[in-house]
Parts: structure tokens; C-alpha cells; sequence
């Protein structure tokens, strides 16, 4: 693409709009030309210019609508406009177009004088379609940060938003440091300048900026450490070091999340960078501001993930996936508060393998392991949903039946006994048997006064079990 400057001409005079082309392509401007309305307003629809040249030869009242629709065009209307005219027009006609004498040459056209027009509405045209394309860039930026960070992690979050403020103000260095109101140290978790930068501690003595933003909540704007009053302690102090880092302006604008940690978006401009000014800090904040609920939303799901991933690790048997003893205990004592309310039975069956030992010395204690494993998904596949299991002990199982009685219980041992039996632990190539025996425990019982006494009457109808020959079930 021509980075030169771009006109749009338009008169109806054929010989003057291949003159003026040909002219202004000599001097490296891009020319496009409109000798009739439908062209003109084509072209006007097309693109942007950084200068409209247009003929209006004596001003008459069809010329001058089309000079109100370019004027009027949302897209052209801050557009510079230079006004070609007969010798007979009166210039007072532009006045309504908010135009005058430095918008008009007249005929005859000195071509020289009338390159210099253009060259400096040109110039105006130019500066203000490269603010105009920076503004769009912008709030492209913020449409861009709004989408990409939702799903994104924390981190990944810091480090997008680095690079592109970074990149948006044309700046070498931007970082965020994460720190709390009053603290001496604070972390670097991401800096544009150093994009593999993972946590690094920084002592805020030095950053004075850093803490007035954190101190106050609000954007912290030095344009001259050199000279700014903040900075008189740490000029004293770290003196030679900022004469060295050439750091000229700083930009510290604070962020606070919900439950969250608190830092400050750290910007700073050394000499090479253009200066950091009012519209840079508007930029900075927007993109922060747009970023922040995807902050926000990234740390809470990192915590929901985090508390459930830790709940569950603390909650299960990390051998065979299934619920452990603690979370038994509390599962027991609902059940059992729950019964007591709606007048309602509960068992429980205990189960241990019968001769576990003999397996682990046999086949190893890693076959043992893969027999615990099959044996929670050989009692899991046997449960009603409202049913829970457990492993309570090396080789103990532990089955609760809400709302079941004793007959019931002593059918689902019965059943579950025989499956176990029946079951291979091993593989096709080496078979491995099993058997387990079961202690029942129905509540309420006189002797079941809370959870303890009912797993041990469970126990002791298992031990009964075991003494009776294993592979079988005592209530
Ligand atoms: P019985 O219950 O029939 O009286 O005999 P047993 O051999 O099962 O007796 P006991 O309860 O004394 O032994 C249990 C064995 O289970 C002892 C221990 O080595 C084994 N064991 C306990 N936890 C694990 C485990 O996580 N993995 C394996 N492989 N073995 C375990
Ligand atoms: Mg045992
Ligand atoms: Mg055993």
C-alpha cells in the first residue's frame, strides 16, 4: 500500500483533472480523480482521503449542494477541503461551508502556488487521519482484550495486556505489579520488556509512584521523574541509578479486584519514546478497564477450579477414586440425624476381603492394589443412586442403605457377596478369586446410640462372619 498522501480531485474540466494528476503524481501524491457526480460520490463512498480538492467553478447551485453533501459526509467532513473556482466567483458563498479565503484558489491557477496549497492542507489532512486511524486502532484494542481474556488464565491476562498497551502507545517498557496498599515489596507478573519475566520481587522504596497509586486508587501521571516533587526521596536516593535508567515519564494506574490481589499497570517512556500524554493515559485505562472482569472472572474460576480439585483430593481414597473415612463419618451422621427426623431405617455393611494378606503375598502388592481398585467398581456398579460407599480401611469397604431394614440389607449382602466371589480381579491369562465377608448394622437397634456404636455393631457381626468361616455376612 502508497503511504503517500492521498487527494481526491474533483472538477468537471477534463483538461484540468489530467493537468493537476499528472502534476501532483510528479510530486508523489496519489491522485484520484472525479469529473461527474455519480464518480464523486463513488469515490467519496470508497475510502478516506487526506485532502479533497473541489471545483466549483462559478458557484452555482448544483456545485454548492455537492460541496454541502462532501462537508456533510460523515466520513469526509473533517476532511481538509480546498475550493477551485472560477474568476467570477464570490468567495462569500464558502462562508456557509465554513470555509474562506485560505480554503479558495481562483482562476487562473499558478500551479506552483496551488502545490503549496495542497502541500500544507495536505499536511493537516494527513496528521488528522493518523489520529483518526489510531483511535480506531484503539478501540479495536479494546474489542480485542474484551474477547480474547475471558477464558484466559490470570497470567496470560497480565501478559496480553503488557503487550498490548505496550504496543499501543509505542512504549518500550510496561509491567504489572501486583502489591497491597502500605506493602514494601511488591511482584512483577508480567513486563513487556521482558516477556519471560515470571515473578520477580521488586522493593516499591524505589517506585514512589507505585505506592501513591496503590495509596490512593487512582492513576498516577508523572511526565518528568527529573523534576516531579515524588520523586525527591528517590532521586537522593537511587540518584546516579535514574540518571542512568533515563526513565522521563512514568504512568502508574492501580487496579483492584474483588477478593483478589491489588497492583498497579506500570508504564514508563525513557527518552526514545515519544512522551506519554493525556490521551496515552485515556488509551492505557480503557484497555485496563475493558480487561478487568476478565481478570476477575479469570481468578475466580482458577479459585472454583482450585477448591474443588483440593476438596476433592482431600475428600477421596486416592487408590480407588471413591469417598474416604472423614467424609464417611459426616455422611453417617446425616444419615442418622436424617432417620431420627423422618422415623426411617438405615444400614450399613461393612466389608473386608477375606484373606487379603494371602493375595498381597501371592501376586504382590500391586496386584493387591488392582484387586481394592476392581472391588470399588464392582460395589460402585451395585448401588442405588441414593446409596454411598466408602473405603474405610486398607482392604474395608463401607456401603450405607438409607431407608433400607434389615431384610432388605441382608438380600443386597447376599447379592453383593456373591458377585464379589464371582468376580475375575485378574485377567484372561491369570484369573485371581476373591472373597469378602460382611457385617450388617440396621438403625435404629437399643445398642446403636450414635455412628460409633453402629460401625462397631457392624464390626463385630463382621468379625462374627469371619469366625464363622468368610465369604459370608452376619446381621
Ligand atoms: P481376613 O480379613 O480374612 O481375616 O484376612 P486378611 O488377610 O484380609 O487380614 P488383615 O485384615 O489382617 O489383612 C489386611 C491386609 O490388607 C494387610 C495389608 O497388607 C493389606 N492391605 C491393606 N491396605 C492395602 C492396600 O492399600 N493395598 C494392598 N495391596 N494391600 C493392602
Ligand atoms: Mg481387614
Ligand atoms: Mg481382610
Amino acid at each position: 500500500m502508497s503511504t503517500n498522501p492521498r487527494l481526491l480531485l474533483a472538477t468537471e474540466e477534463i483538461a484540468l483533472s489530467r493537468t493537476l494528476s499528472w502534476v501532483l503524481k510528479e510530486n508523489r501524491y496519489d491522485v484520484v480523480t472525479a469529473t461527474e457526480t455519480p464518480q464523486l460520490t463513488e469515490r467519496l463512498e470508497q475510502e478516506e482521503y487526506d485532502l479533497l480538492v473541489f471545483d466549483v467553478a462559478l458557484g452555482e447551485p448544483a456545485s454548492l449542494a455537492l460541496l454541502e453533501m462532501v462537508r456533510e459526509h460523515p466520513d469526509h467532513r473533517d476532511t481538509p477541503l480546498l475550493v477551485l473556482a472560477d474568476k467570477g466567483f464570490t468567495p462569500e458563498a464558502l462562508e456557509p461551508f465554513g470555509l474562506g479565503e485560505a480554503d479558495l484558489v481562483q482562476r487562473p491557477y499558478r500551479i506552483r502556488e496551488l502545490l503549496a496549497r495542497m502541500k500544507a492542507h495536505l499536511r493537516v489532512g494527513r496528521e488528522l487521519n493518523r489520529a483518526r486511524a489510531e483511535a480506531r486502532s484503539r478501540s479495536d484494542l479494546v474489542a480485542i482484550l474484551k474477547e480474547v481474556t475471558t477464558a484466559l488464565e490470570p497470567e496470560q491476562i497480565y501478559q496480553i495486556l503488557v503487550r498490548r498497551v505496550a504496543q499501543g502507545l509505542r512504549i518500550t517498557r510496561c509491567s504489572v505489579v501486583l502489591a497491597e496498599d502500605g506493602a514494601t515489596e511488591g511482584t512483577v507478573v508480567a513486563a513487556f520488556e521482558n516477556p519471560t519475566l515470571r515473578e520477580l520481587r521488586v522493593d516499591l522504596a524505589r517506585y514512589p509512584e507505585i505506592r501513591e497509586a496503590l495509596r490512593t486508587g487512582e492513576t498516577v501521571m508523572v511526565e518528568d521523574v527529573q523534576k516531579d516533587p515524588l520523586y525527591e526521596d528517590v532521586r537522593h536516593t537511587w540518584g546516579a541509578e535514574i540518571q542512568q535508567s533515563l526513565t522521563r515519564s512514568v504512568l502508574a494506574l492501580p487496579f483492584k479486584l474483588a477478593d483478589q490481589p491489588a497492583g498497579v499497570f506500570f508504564l514508563r517512556t525513557t527518552q526514545d519514546d515519544p512522551p506519554l500524554n493525556r490521551s496515552d493515559l485515556a488509551f492505557a485505562e480503557q484497555v485496563i478497564d475493558a480487561a478487568m472482569t476478565a481478570l476477575q472472572k479469570a481468578y475466580e474460576l482458577r479459585d472454583k477450579q482450585g477448591n474443588t480439585e483440593l476438596r476433592q483430593l482431600a475428600d477421596s481414597d486416592p487408590l480407588t477414586g471413591i469417598p474416604n473415612r472423614r467424609v464417611f463419618d459426616v455422611r453417617i451422621q446425616d444419615e442418622i440425624d436424617r432417620a431420627n427426623r423422618y422415623d426411617q431405617v438405615v444400614t450399613i455393611v461393612l466389608i473386608d476381603i477375606d484373606d487379603f494378606k494371602r493375595i498381597n503375598d501371592t501376586f504382590g502388592h500391586q496386584v493387591g492394589d488392582t484387586v481394592l481398585k476392581g472391588l470399588a467398581v464392582l460395589l460402585k456398579r451395585e448401588l442405588r443412586t441414593m446409596d454411598f460407599l466408602a473405603r474405610i480401611g486398607g482392604e474395608e469397604f463401607v456401603i450405607i442403605l438409607p431407608e433400607t431394614g434389615g431384610t432388605g440389607a441382608r438380600l443386597f449382602a447376599d447379592r453383593m457377596l456373591r458377585r464379589i466371589a464371582q468376580h475375575n480381579f485378574g485377567d484372561a491369562s491369570s484369573q485371581i478369586s476373591v472373597t469378602a465377608s460382611a457385617g450388617l448394622a440396621t438403625f435404629p437397634d437399643e445398642r446403636i446410640v450414635d455412628r460409633e456404636s453402629l460401625l462397631k455393631l457392624a464390626d463385630e457381626n463382621l468379625y462374627r462372619a469371619k469366625h464363622a468361616g468368610r465369604n459370608r455376612y452376619r446381621d
